[in-house]
């Protein structure tokens, strides 16, 4: 049996979905995030029974509005915040779909600047502080831009047009880069320490952990793109009312097979039908179905009984190596705005790994400011209780931003590697993530697998990539 082709996701995107093939009668699926939602709705529409079990109590998995505890109308996004309308052509096309609306992107612009040492320094003036940032001679007149320009974004062009492709398609040339670090491969094209650390927030502090074990494959590949964040302009959008209206939109949809607060805890299958057991107010109760198709995350999936579902020996270790990036985010409200960045976004030295205003766009007032940890520091914040988390973070954002213990109202927080049923927050493509692709997105008998973890791209972790899985398996339950 051959699989669809990313390819073949994409026309069938532009062309329409043939319906599932008419031996399936009952498709259960496993996670109400947009895998979930997307490929649901697409079924129903075609006419076929569909159940979701999903674990928590709401649509959206890893795109979270939190507009609670909030006062004033304030808002911040636990998880997704952009959407590129140069690339993410299945996030256009649902967003479009469902009539849900996008603005400018509040990460476009930003007044820009780090703290190393206690001291601000802005992309353009590190050339001023060399000696503190101990940058090489040959290095001390450059700017940010000018570093990423010559470690990343030139050399990475040299690698060849496949890493622009539209579709991924790895040449020997980026395979061997699978099997090199980021830091080797910048180090090769000679940066310095102090240059990698001052270009890492333009690139893997998105992503989060050690640049030692990140694939630099992956990384060519995402830095090389529209969606690296040294190349966002005006096409970085962000979904108007917040990231979770998708989600809402589609969940609308198809609110009737939906069942919240229903944790998948067994699957099995057999050669004639496939049985997926859930709590149903604490009590096990258990669905038939012709297919399955799960979309929790790999490490999310530790709660699922798998012993008598027939997986496959490399499907069970695909999902025990692959990597999820570590984020926790802490909000803290502010009576008013006293920093005078009219878009503040602060990369650094400290486990804070970035502190932004939320919602620079909105008119003054109260604002909230949003600390980003990730890998280690957001390991580290994540085991601390709710109210140390916010403490923690005032303490750190104050030497920073004087005035933020005084100006403070109210704060929250979300770990993403505390949420049970999700347990991190994306993909993170480390040294031989290639071989992982394939077997992460391979059906096995009746049971399907989507998520942005089953992506044909090597940095699934999008919207984009979670809705192109849904596509796909669509796709696969046609041809069977
Ligand atoms: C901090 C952060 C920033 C991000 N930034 C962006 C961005 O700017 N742009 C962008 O496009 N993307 C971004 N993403 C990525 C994007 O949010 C995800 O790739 C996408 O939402 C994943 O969708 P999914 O359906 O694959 O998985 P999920 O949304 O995780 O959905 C899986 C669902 O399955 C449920 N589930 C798990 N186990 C079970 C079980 N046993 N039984 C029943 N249900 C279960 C979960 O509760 C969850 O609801 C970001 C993500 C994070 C965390």
């Amino acid at each position: 049996m051959s699989w669809p082709t990313q390819q073949d996701t994409r026309t069938a995107l532009d062309n329409g979905l043939p319906p599932p093939h008419s031996g399936i009668g009952h498709v259960v699926i496993v996670g109400a995030g947009l895998a979930g939602l997307c490929a649901a709705y697409e079924l129903t529409k075609r006419g076929t029974r569909v159940t979701v079990l999903e674990a928590s109590g709401h649509p959206g998995g890893r795109t979270r509005t939190l507009r609670a505890p909030f006062a004033d109308g304030l808002q911040a996004e636990a998880g997704a915040l952009t959407v590129s309308t140069q690339c993410d052509d299945y996030t256009v096309h649902y967003l479009r779909e469902m009539g849900v609306e996008t603005e400018p992107s509040d990460l476009v612009g930003t007044d820009f600047s780090y703290c190393r040492e206690g001291t601000r320094i802005r992309p353009d003036q590190t050339a001023d502080h060399a000696d503190l940032l101990g940058l090489h001679p040959d290095e001390r007149d450059l700017t940010i831009e000018e570093m990423v320009a010559r470690y990343v974004t030139k050399p990475n062009k040299d690698i060849g047009p496949e890493i622009l492709a539209p579709l991924w398609g790895p040449s020997p040339r980026l395979l061997e880069l699978d099997q090199l670090s980021v830091r080797e491969v910048l180090e090769a094209r000679g940066a310095s320490a102090a240059a990698i650390s001052l270009i890492e927030p333009y690139f893997l502090e998105m992503r989060g952990n050690e640049l030692g074990t990140a694939s630099a494959m992956a990384w060519a590949r995402y830095e090389s793109g529209p969606w690296s964040l040294s190349a966002a302009g005006a096409e970085w959008r962000k979904i108007k009312g917040g990231t979770d209206m998708l989600a809402r939109a589609l969940a609308d949809k198809v609110a009737d097979h939906v069942l919240y607060r229903a944790p998948v805890v067994r699957i099995t299958q057999d050669d004639h039908e496939v049985r997926v057991t859930f709590l149903d107010r604490n009590r096990l109760q258990t669905l038939t179905a012709d297919r399955v198709i799960v979309t929790a995350p790999f490490v999310g999936m530790r709660h699922i009984n798998l012993g008598m579902a027939r997986l496959s020996p490399e499907k069970h270790a695909t999902m025990r190596r692959m990597r999820y990036t570590s984020a926790t985010r802490v909000f803290l409200q502010m009576r008013r705005q006293f920093w005078p960045e009219k878009q503040l976004m602060l990369s650094t030295d400290g486990p804070v790994r970035a502190v932004r205003d939320a919602m620079p766009l909105r008119p003054a007032g109260r604002k909230i400011l949003e600390c980003w940890f990730s890998g280690w520091s957001a390991q580290a914040v994540a085991s601390m209780g709710p109210e140390e988390r916010v403490d923690f973070a005032l303490d750190e954002v104050e030497p920073l931003l004087p005035g933020t213990r005084a100006n403070f109202e109210l704060g929250t927080s979300f770990s993403w590697d505390n949420e049970r049923h999700i347990g991190g927050a994306y993909v993170l493509p480390e040294l031989g993530h290639h071989a992982l692709m394939e077997p992460a997105r391979r059906p096995e008998g009746r049971i399907h697998f989507a998520g942005e973890h089953t992506s044909y791209e090597p940095n699934g972790g999008s919207m984009n990539y979670a809705l192109e899985s849904a596509v796909r398996v669509l796709l696969e339950l046609s041809g069977s």
